[in-house]
């Protein structure tokens, strides 16, 4: 196993008692079987300790990697990229239907936690799941499907309910994406034109460091269906970038996937940063949080009005719209929302008090924080936050009766 020892951020290192590698399906059951606490490592990309483990880290590495594709559903093992699947299924004339900003990370692993892209008609990538098998915290290995009971409380798990080591996706035909940037988008303009910027493009994303009042950035991806004319110059009070850009001050062009308006595969456009280079800033912290949508233009004037101390410690703000979906922890639980990131500087003394105060500022407006992400809203808020937490609770009761899956993480909010 490599890297083992701290995230992809580096905030974090683990320091698990065993490393548990199991090379098939027997062998996990078994370590499963014989641990007391356990947790998988995806590709290591969350910023809290979710996958953290002070007992066995259980990686995937070394299990064998298979993706089949049949009658639009792709059967995929435990420890696939969305960037190697992506090319498999681009070459086999398939597509899923979103991706988040970078390819890099485990599909098992952004789906557990209810990663997301960009666009009004997109649900969370764990919304392309058709059906999921996990190793369970008895050593039982269970499928759901859509059709069974406890799948809607499955699908975003948090790593709680056991080991998953197969997924089904539900696929769409390829696809061509072409993007176009605009910058320099005055607050003013987004706040009259929200609806038709968001609805613009297949995904779309605005970037704002919330001081200048002003969105640097904002990228339109858009599906290539037949002779489509150029972007217009100007859109929204803003004007046509006249190269590739960064979304993040400071970094390369070169780390992004092209845009201007040049046609390409999908899984080529829809991530912002190409699978063989650094994705984001390389340093830094981020946290998210989803606002319902009918709230989300007062939350981001809220925002606007502590830009100044945001500014003083953000490399970059992201907003995406998210389509509601029926997963019990999903962030976007029955409310069509818009998702309020930040990419922090790599300071966590000095991050921590202005995440705090972006909570504060956020609270009337429901925030529910991304599960791979920084946050310090207390255990209770979060757990009122969802509807049916109670429930997800005893689903991991049931599945894992041991507790197993339970690391310091989860305790305060699966534990009564
Ligand atoms: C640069 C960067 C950009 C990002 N961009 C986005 C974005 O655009 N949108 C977004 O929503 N998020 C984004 N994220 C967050 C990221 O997508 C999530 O944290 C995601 O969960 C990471 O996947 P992973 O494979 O690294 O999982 P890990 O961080 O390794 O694990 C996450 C959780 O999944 C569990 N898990 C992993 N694999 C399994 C398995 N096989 N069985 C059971 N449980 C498992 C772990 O135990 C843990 O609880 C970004 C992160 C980074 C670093």
């Amino acid at each position: 196993m490599t890297s083992v020892a701290r995230n992809w951020a580096g905030n974090l290192t683990f320091q698990p008692r065993h490393i548990g590698c199991p090379r098939n399906l027997e062998e996990l059951v078994e370590l499963v079987e014989r641990s007391e606490h356990c947790r998988v490592l995806g590709t290591g990309h969350s910023f809290n300790a979710i996958a953290d483990c002070d007992d066995t880290l259980i990686s995937l590495h070394d299990m064998p990697t298979a993706v089949s594709i049949d009658s639009g559903r792709a059967t995929i093992t435990g420890m696939v990229r969305y960037g190697d699947l992506a090319i498999r299924l681009h070459q086999a004339g398939w597509a899923v239907e979103n991706l988040g900003s970078l390819p890099h990370i485990s599909v098992a692993g952004a789906c557990a936690t209810a990663t997301h892209g960009s666009g009004d008609a997109h649900g969370v990538l764990t919304t392309a799941i058709a059906s999921i098998t996990f190793v369970d915290g008895t050593g039982r290995v269970v499928c759901f499907d859509r059709a069974h009971p406890d799948f809607a409380g499955a699908g975003v798990h948090l790593g709680a309910l056991g080991v998953v080591s197969e997924l089904v996706l539900e696929l769409v035909p390829t696809f061509e994406v072409r993007q176009w940037v605009y910058e320099g988008v005055p607050f003013t303009e987004v706040a009259q034109h929200f609806d038709e910027i968001t609805s613009s493009g297949y995904s779309v994303s605005l970037f704002t460091t919330w001081d200048p009042p002003v969105m640097r950035q904002v990228w339109v991806k858009e599906r290539v269906d037949g002779d489509q004319p150029p972007a217009p110059g100007r859109r929204w009070g803003g004007s046509l970038a006249d190269g590739p850009r960064n979304p993040v001050p400071g970094m390369p062009a070169q780390n992004c996937t092209p845009q201007q308006g040049q046609p390409g595969p999908w899984h080529e456009r829809l991530p912002h940063f190409r699978l063989d280079f650094t994705p984001s800033a390389g340093e830094e912290l981020q946290t998210e949080y989803f606002v319902p949508r009918p709230l989300a233009l007062d939350a981001m004037k809220a925002l606007a009005r502590i830009g100044k101390r945001i500014a003083s410690v953000v490399q970059i703000s992201e907003i995406r719209t998210v389509k509601g979906d029926d997963f019990w922890l999903s962030p976007a639980y029955q409310r069509d929302s818009v998702a309020l990131h930040f990419t922090w500087i790599a300071d966590e003394a000095a991050v921590l008090p202005v995440v705090a105060e972006v909570e504060e500022v956020l609270r009337p407006f429901e925030p529910r924080p991304h599960w791979g992400k920084i946050f310090t809203m207390p255990a209770a808020e979060l757990r009122a936050r969802y509807p049916r937490f109670d429930d997800f609770v005893a689903l991991t009761e049931r599945y894992d009766p041991q507790r197993k899956f339970v690391n310091a993480f989860l305790a305060p909010l699966l534990l009564r």
